[in-house]
């Protein structure tokens, strides 16, 4: 569908309908190269003349380019057109409390390329500096091969606010109020994005993984925290103070232990980690019998997938810990789906695979605790990406930014422009 002009408008609306219009074409070509130009008028309702000149420009810029002929259908053989994903490069950074990954991937931000983890127990200053110089030396070997870099995208855990690039807390990190954009967009005059972990890897099953096909989605984490990421309308949902998403928090047992939140009774102290493995490894401190003190040889070592073998071994102690946190997490989920009726929910997190025992126990505690109808039409998948997911998303973040930011300068911060391509 093209963008019709408005005939009240004035010569502003014809630049913004242009740029539209380029948008829409670019991302003809994106979503559905090779394509030849008839078809590309076809899918957008564009005129063919208008088409023309639109890809002109995009080929005189290096977006597009020709990708051999087609099928002739009558006439001359039309020259085919395709994105080019290789004109440009993009950072993907994912912070956690243990673990520094950097990968470099092109355009399409599919495939991640020349990916680099620096275990670490930096906190504070110290980790913003080694973020600082693990991105600094991925960008030396991109700039001495001449590559066009279009933007760098960070995930990190705790509240951040995506406008500015500042995480305005996290626990984990030891981080108040830092300007992780700014500092590194100061350093490497490049476009920064910063997003929360949860958020990202929302994103990244969205656009690349299990939630593709999906425009009300609720990406769920379920490891050492329980946190979900809100896509309503195709974009994340943040709130006011851009911490909506907390499902750990939502308390539902009111004689529950209290939460280092504050409060009492919290999702997260029921079935994340390192609530079930407490649990668990006292029951074996107190001499419960357990398979599972044949397969570790000291509590350290109980891990998810450990547990998830001895439960799926009928082994009592490990069914009753994932039976229990399997009810919790349902009734947490029936509530989010009574309260946002998505289309899907993507299962994400240490705890969750393909083969999780936790899973039957969810389902059936969504089915008996939610409304009959968003329940039934609900889909309750597990993730598709797994730990990289968050990479996905910042990459992704870049990629949306950056050909919004070209051609849609309606409404979007365009003061930085982006390094692509010469
Ligand atoms: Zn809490």
């Amino acid at each position: 569908m093209g963008y019709k002009m408005n005939t009240k408008r004035g010569p502003a609306d014809l630049k913004l309908l242009q740029e539209m219009n380029r948008a829409q074409v670019l991302e003809t070509i994106r979503a559905y190269g090779p394509i030849a130009r008839v078809d590309i008028a076809r899918k957008t309702q564009l005129s063919p003349t208008t088409v023309a000149t639109l890809v002109n420009d995009l080929i005189a810029e290096g977006w597009v380019r020709s990708a051999g002929e087609g099928e002739s259908r009558g006439g001359r053989k039309p020259t085919l057109l395709e994105f080019n994903a290789k004109a440009g490069y993009i950072i993907a950074v994912d912070v956690t409390d243990t673990l520094l990954t950097v990968a470099r991937t092109d355009l399409n931000a599919r495939e991640l390329e020349e990916e680099r983890s620096v275990p670490h127990r930096f906190t504070g200053h110290a980790l913003a500096e080694l973020i600082g110089e693990t991105v600094g030396t991925i960008i030396d070997s991109m700039k001495a091969r001449k590559l066009n870099i279009a933007g760098i995208g960070i995930s990190t855990p705790g509240l951040v606010d995506a406008d500015t690039g500042i995480v305005r807390y996290s626990l984990k990190l030891n981080w108040m109020d830092l300007p992780l954009g700014s500092m590194l967009k100061k350093r490497f005059d490049l476009t920064v994005y910063v997003e929360n972990d949860t958020n990202a890897a929302a994103l990244g099953e969205k656009w690349f993984g299990a939630g593709r096909p999906f425009e009300n989605m609720v990406y769920v984490t379920v490891g050492s925290g329980v946190g979900a990421g809100l896509i309503l309308g195709g974009r994340i949902f943040r709130g006011i103070t851009g911490s909506a998403g907390e499902l750990g928090h939502m308390s539902i047992d009111k004689g529950g232990e209290r939460c280092e939140c504050g409060n009492i009774g919290c999702l997260e102290n029921l079935v994340a980690w390192p609530a079930i493995w407490a649990r668990v490894t006292k029951a074996m401190k107190r001499g419960v019998p357990t398979v599972i003190t044949e397969l570790v040889d000291n509590i350290d070592q109980v891990t998810p997938e450990i547990l998830n073998k001895a439960a799926w071994a009928s082994d009592q102690l490990a069914v009753n810990a994932l039976t229990e946190a399997g009810v919790s997490l349902g009734i947490g989920l029936a509530n989010l789906v009574n309260l946002l009726n998505p289309e899907a929910i993507i299962l994400g997190g240490e705890l969750i695979g393909k083969d999780s025992f936790i899973l039957q126990h969810v389902q059936k505690t969504m089915a008996t605790h939610g409304l009959r109808v968003p329940g039934a039409a609900v889909r309750l998948l597990p993730h598709q990406l797994g730990e990289k997911a968050r990479l996905y998303g910042v990459a992704g973040i870049v990629l949306h930014n950056l050909l919004a930011t070209r051609f849609w300068s309606s409404g979007l911060d365009t003061s930085a422009e982006p390094v692509f391509p010469q």
